[in-house]
């Protein structure tokens, strides 16, 4: 066969998505295999929000929709981040996109040209690396304060004339890190003083546990260079829906409107009602899995640290990135083979000598995990 695309070769597989199917597949041999390592509710979508699409699909919305969305979709996301994210949106400044996977990888494709540079703040979820490399970026990435996961001076060192953008990931998967108004403002004095775009990840937004998020864009002049990404994977355990969005200045929009347009047309027209149905409804569905995952991260980084376990600051999103002695890859595979007990590598994540324990799962299988890894330790 002829030599496949080059670009993809130094591009590795998702780590995260790989490790939950080889855990499925020691499942299916009946190794009684208990998985910490995907970012995914383990709550059914709440009923409402699926009979919404239902009807939908009932009615006859089974046909191409308008390519950046229903215009009651893009109305409800803007009058949420207008009435909530603190920086005005009009719907023409939304596309709805098939996850927030798809709104990452389409802004980068809206924003980049070849070779510019994109700053990475590790630890950083796998998917920013390859979704800057896909189109023709360059990643440069910055270490983490090990300490707080705030962002200080030191990413200044990271500026050079190829720098275009910047991503900020808060709630931040792996380290569970919420940022602060002053590490934001710094982001938002550099991208001012440097003329760079930022990419905000909010998935997380709404699993927050003491501490308040705050959206970049909200701050100062940052609704004007700030791509604002969310969907409804995590907030509504709507992750099988594929359904994310975007907020962005209009000629990135439009940028985003021709990827998504030659790709994917737009999400699925049926399952589009749902995300109006989540986001025009009553929230208390939102409220209860929070508490949830609260609770479930209480006992996990108490545990943890009980043990001995070193834990990054969990104030947010559903990982307890934990600190371990020797190779964090050895490590993960370990604990994989003779406790049957699966997490992801801090390296996965730029950041080596961690591990990330998912706690998106019941409190049983918490239970036995921390029983299982603190007997070993
Ligand atoms: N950003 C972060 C930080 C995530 O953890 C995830 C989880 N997959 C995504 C984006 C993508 O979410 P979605 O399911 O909406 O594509
Ligand atoms: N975001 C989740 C995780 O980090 C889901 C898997 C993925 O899309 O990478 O595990």
């Amino acid at each position: 066969m002829r030599e496949l695309s080059r670009k993809l070769a130094g591009i590795p597989a998702s780590a995260t998505l790989e490790i939950s199917n080889l855990a499925r597949q020691m499942e299916k041999k009946g190794i009684p295999v208990i998985s910490l390592s995907i970012g995914e509710p383990d709550f059914d979508t709440p009923r409402h929000i699926k009979d919404a699409c239902i009807r939908a699909l009932l009615a006859g919305e089974t046909h191409y929709a308008p390519s950046n969305g229903i215009p009651e979709l893009l109305e409800a996301i803007s009058s949420k981040i207008s009435g909530e994210n603190g920086f005005p949106c009009t719907p023409e400044e939304v596309i709805v996109t098939c996850g927030a996977k798809d709104a990452i990888y389409d802004a980068m494709e809206a924003v980049l040209n070849p070779g510019e540079e994109v700053i990475i703040l590790d630890p950083a979820w796998v998917s920013y690396e390859p979704c800057v490399m896909m189109a023709g970026g360059k990643p440069v990435h910055h270490p983490p304060d090990e300490k707080t996961f705030q962002i200080d001076d030191s990413v200044l060192e990271r500026i050079s004339p190829r720098t275009k953008m910047i991503v900020v990931n808060s709630p931040s998967n792996p380290s569970g890190a919420v940022l602060d108004k002053r590490s934001l403002s710094l982001v938002a004095d550099m991208c001012t003083d440097f003329d760079l775009i930022a990419l905000s990840d909010e998935i997380y937004e709404k699993l927050t546990y003491g501490k308040k998020h705050l959206s970049l864009a909200s701050i100062g002049d940052m609704a004007g260079r700030t791509i604002t990404v969310n969907g409804f994977s995590k907030a509504y355990a709507m992750t099988g829906w594929r359904l994310g969005y975007a907020v962005a200045p209009l000629p990135i929009i439009r940028n985003m409107a021709k990827v998504q347009q030659h790709s994917v047309s737009h999400p699925t027209t049926f399952a589009m009602y749902g995300g109006v149905a989540a986001l025009t409804s009553d929230q208390s569905c939102v409220e209860e899995m929070r508490a949830e995952f609260q609770r479930r991260r209480d006992y996990i980084v108490r545990e943890l640290q009980m043990a001995g376990y070193r834990v990054a600051p969990a104030d947010g999103a559903f990982y307890a990135f934990v600190r371990v002695e020797g190779d964090d890859v050895e490590v993960a595979r370990r604990w994989l083979e003779e406790l049957h007990v699966a997490v992801t590598p801090g390296s996965a994540f730029h950041t080596p000598g961690w591990e990330r324990l998912s706690y998106a799962t019941s409190m049983e299988n918490l239970e036995e995990a921390i029983r299982r890894i603190c007997r070993a330790s």
